[in-house]
């Protein structure tokens, strides 16, 4: 089955709803994963994938040595504390303190959880009451409209337009009802690539105090900032009481299989959260927790290596998608480059996407499926970048021969 848009199976008059399956009506929409999807093309066609973000490379070595010697140490083969090993919900609060300033109580405002996907599906399950509105920037990274479905609420875009991708904060403004609960951020943000600055930052906050709006921020790609710098809004007046702040070791360190993400927040929202979590899954990858506790405290040189090597690789495949034809959007984060595929005469960014990997070898994903607007995205093309630089070249070329 195919993702298609999320809207795609919500029943209208014209589009009556299947008779009934076994999967709820929250999720039927949905359907598989448009990185799985893509992925199992390009693995059943041979193809390079550039659709799936992550890594061909692993991260450290001393960090997979570190997980290596807690399994050896029977450090977390068994169930660690729900909240998370003190030594990683010490390293995460210090990691936010060296690097925003920001300071949590390790014992009450850090929560580990699987990877930031599980950080995602528990804030909004704790935050949320059936109905209630959340307000979220599309194309959505694709968890934020499945978890919403999941909390009974209802997503409502602000779309971030080609070529700039800003959010329209007078637009924002006029989002806002009295069912809105929750602004969900996310900086860098996947799939444009787009870094909010200060004054964006500065609006939001305002308008979330100003409404007693939550605000749950997603920030896996912190370290791959290339224009600007990555700004927490939870750090900005009256948003440490009301900001859940979710953040994954999988994109730092280059360990996307490990799982281990973290929220950190004030008290009673990182208590809401946990007990969500308690109830997802309890605990999260034990021996795991006391590697990425370690790779949190590598020296500022780690941190500035990675980003400039992704920097690299960007503009490696950024110039590679213009020489090919495509109209190349550059991202100022993440490692992900949209692309717009209209200078090939093409439109549909998912039929192209299905296409490529028989056409030139290559996999790509379509961010059409990541809008409600389906005009908004209909003719953009994702790639990423956090591959090795010989892999890249070689997309590149068959890129150019299609
Ligand atoms: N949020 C965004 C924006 C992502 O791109 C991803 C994929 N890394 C996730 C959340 C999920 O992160 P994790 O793999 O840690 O669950
Ligand atoms: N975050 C990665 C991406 O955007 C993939 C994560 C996933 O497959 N769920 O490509």
């Amino acid at each position: 089955m195919t993702q298609g848009r999320p809207t795609q199976g919500r029943p209208t008059e014209t589009n009556p709803a299947p008779a009934r399956g076994p999967l709820n009506r929250r999720l039927a929409a949905f359907g598989t994963t448009i990185f799985a999807e893509m992925s199992a093309l390009a693995q059943r066609t041979g193809s390079i994938n550039l659709g799936q973000g992550f890594p061909d490379t692993d991260g450290p070595e001393e960090i997979r040595e570190a997980a290596v010697r807690a399994l050896r140490a029977g450090h977390g083969n068994q169930y660690p504390p729900g909240p998370g090993v003190p030594e990683l919900r010490d390293a995460v609060a210090a990691h936010q303190e060296r690097f925003y300033g920001l300071t949590w109580s390790p014992e009450t405002e850090v929560l580990v959880t699987t990877g930031a996907t599980e950080a995602i599906a528990a804030s909004l399950l704790a935050l949320l009451e059936p109905d209630d509105e959340v307000i979220a920037f599309e194309p959505y990274y694709d968890s934020y409209a499945a978890c919403i479905a999941m909390a009974g609420a209802k997503r409502v875009p602000l779309t971030l337009r080609a070529p700039d991708f800003r959010p329209d904060l007078d637009e924002l403004r006029t989002l806002i009802t009295p069912r809105t609960r929750l602004l969900l951020l996310n900086t860098p943000h996947n799939p444009t690539g787009t870094v909010l600055t200060p004054d964006e930052l500065s609006g939001i906050a305002a308008l979330a105090v100003e409404h007693d709006l939550l605000v749950v921020t997603d920030e896996v790609y912190e370290h791959l900032v290339f224009t600007g710098a990555h700004h927490p809004i939870a750090a900005l007046p009256g948003m440490r009481e009301r900001t859940v702040s979710i953040s994954s070791s999988g994109k730092t360190f280059s360990y996307t299989g490990w799982k281990i993400g973290w929220v950190t927040g004030d008290a009673p929202l990182v208590a809401a959260v946990r007990a969500a979590k308690q109830y997802l899954t309890f605990v999260s990858g034990g021996p795991f927790q006391y590697a990425i506790a370690e790779a949190l405290a590598l020296p500022d040189a780690f941190f500035t290596g990675f980003r400039e090597d992704m920097r690299r690789k960007r503009d490696l495949l950024a110039e590679g998608l213009r020489t090919a034809g495509f109209r190349v959007y550059e991202p100022e984060g993440t490692y992900f480059i949209t692309t717009d595929i209209s200078p090939f005469g093409d439109e549909d960014a998912y039929a192209f996407c299905r296409a490529l990997p028989e056409r030139c070898g290559v996999a790509a994903v379509p961010n059409s499926v990541f809008y409600d607007d389906p005009e908004a995205g209909r003719s953009q093309v994702r790639f990423t970048f956090c591959k090795r630089e010989e892999v890249l070249r070689k997309a590149v070329e068959r890129l150019c021969d299609m």
